[in-house]
């Protein structure tokens, strides 16, 4: 938040998640989101260095979240602060600094879905060595209940609630 009011531009927080519009924002446009999170997994124990402290060796910077994704998020805030103030753009542009992506939790980009303006596509920053990737690698996270029926396999009894949670 302070980092965009530093900036001169006007951003909102909900939780964790940071976003905000560009300055000419014109809800007749189409609109692009900028996403990418700021949240990292746990240090795994064969990391080498101090997880928690940002160093930079021989031009690279080094800390946990640094490449997953902080280099992708800052790359897009940077591409966001270069177009804010244009207002000939063809396209609004939203950008989405969100939480809880690691964990596919509800506080994330969930969270904010409602208050975002309608998205006509995003550009979600991950780290893929540069390529363009054109969808996720494939996660589906699913809250559901399925009920099945105890029964002895052997015997062909019963309902397997995973075979129904299927259907
Ligand atoms: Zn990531």
């Amino acid at each position: 938040m302070s980092f965009f009011k530093h900036h001169g531009m006007e951003a909102q927080r909900k939780g964790n998640n940071v976003w905000a519009k560009n300055k000419f924002y014109d809800p007749a446009k189409p609109t692009i989101l900028l996403n990418s999170h700021h949240d990292t997994v746990k240090p795994n124990p064969a990391y080498t260095r101090n997880p928690f402290s940002a160093n930079v060796e021989d031009g690279k910077l080094y800390g946990l979240g640094s490449n997953d994704a902080g280099g992708p998020l800052v790359s897009l805030l940077t591409t966001f602060f270069y177009f804010y103030e244009k207002n000939e753009l063809k396209y609004n542009l939203v950008i989405a600094a969100t939480a809880e992506e690691e964990i596919s939790g509800p506080n994330g980009i969930e969270l904010i879905w409602k208050d975002l303006p309608k998205i006509d596509f995003a550009i979600v920053g991950e780290p893929t060595r540069s390529d363009i990737a054109i969808a996720e690698k494939g996660l589906l996270v699913l809250d559901c209940v399925s009920k099945g029926k105890a029964g002895h396999a052997a015997r062909e009894e019963g309902v397997n609630a995973i075979y129904a949670v299927v259907r």
